[in-house]
């Protein structure tokens, strides 16, 4: 039997969960195939990935930090990858081409709709963050029609280059995190900061009753951000586990249920 070959690709990569997640849809819907973690070199990105396609690959989830690098060595993408200007599932057609796609974006919002029946149509939504999970959200959450997006970011430079990206799909603002100045309903934590045990510095009133925050990352229990908003009487407070889930939804059914 011949099994189809993939693998995630990243650097760190020993914490990835896709090989787990992948071989239980795969098994689920009948499908044979390997899924293998590889760790990368920086500089090694783009030959690793003609490598493994040379040595009859079939798809690759990317992780950080190669989801940038991975939209540009495509040779054609999704619409919503475009707008992410990041791809985190390349397939390798029969004609060895590389299509991409970005399903960040979409498991969030089928996380919240699917798994925590949240709207987020005409909420008032903050973005802490603004680096590659930020960026690859930013149009699903706008397409979702919330009433504003404000991006915090620690270097405010960057929180400008994603507004100037999306500013005509929605109301978006840039704010520091002690310029932040009300409360919001949704709040999305897509800093790094919560690998370390740390969270950002925030103003008390951007939490009230019916703040619903989500914490992006996983496998790190209740993290530093989580417990403050739960302190201070948030409705709803998740970590990343669920958008993990549907990111990899999103991602099998590219890889092998959707056409190109
Ligand atoms: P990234 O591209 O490296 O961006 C890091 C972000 O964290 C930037 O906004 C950066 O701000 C900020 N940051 C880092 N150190 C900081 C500090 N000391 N103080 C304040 N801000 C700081 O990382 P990423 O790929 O966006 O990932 C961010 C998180 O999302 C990670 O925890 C990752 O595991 C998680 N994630 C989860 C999923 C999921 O499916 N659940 C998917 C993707 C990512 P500056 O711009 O100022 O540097």
């Amino acid at each position: 039997m011949s099994y189809k070959k993939y693998a995630v690709i990243g650097n760190p990569i020993a914490h990835s969960r896709s090989p787990e997640i992948h071989l239980a849809f795969a098994k689920s819907c009948g499908i044979d195939l390997n899924y293998e973690k590889i760790q990368c070199e920086i500089p090694d990105f783009e030959k690793t990935v003609k490598a493994f396609q040379k040595n009859g690959g079939n798809g690759l989830n990317i992780t950080s930090p190669f989801k940038n690098r991975a939209f540009l060595l495509c040779d054609e993408t999704t619409v919503r990858a475009q707008m992410a200007r990041a791809v985190n599932a390349i397939k390798f057609e029969d004609d060895g081409s590389t299509f991409g796609d970005a399903t960040d974006g979409v498991g969030l919002v089928n996380d919240l709709q699917n798994n925590h029946q949240y709207s987020i149509k005409n909420k008032r939504v903050l973005l802490i963050g603004a680096g590659g999970a930020a960026s690859s959200v930013m149009g699903d959450i706008l397409d979702e029609q919330p009433s504003e997006i404000v991006i915090a970011n620690r270097t405010i430079e960057k929180a400008l280059d994603l507004e100037s990206i999306f500013e005509d799909l929605g109301n978006i603002s840039v704010s520091s995190f002690e310029n932040l100045d009300h409360a919001f309903d949704l709040i999305i934590h897509a800093t790094s900061l919560s690998l370390q045990n740390q969270k950002p510095e925030l103003p008390e009133c951007i939490i009230n009753q019916a703040t619903f925050l989500l914490d992006m990352t996983y496998n790190c229990g209740v993290t530093p951000i989580m417990q403050w908003a739960q302190s201070l009487g948030a409705s709803t407070v998740i970590d990343g586990e669920g958008m993990l889930i549907e990111q990899a939804r999103a991602a099998f059914v590219f890889f092998h249920l959707s056409k190109s």
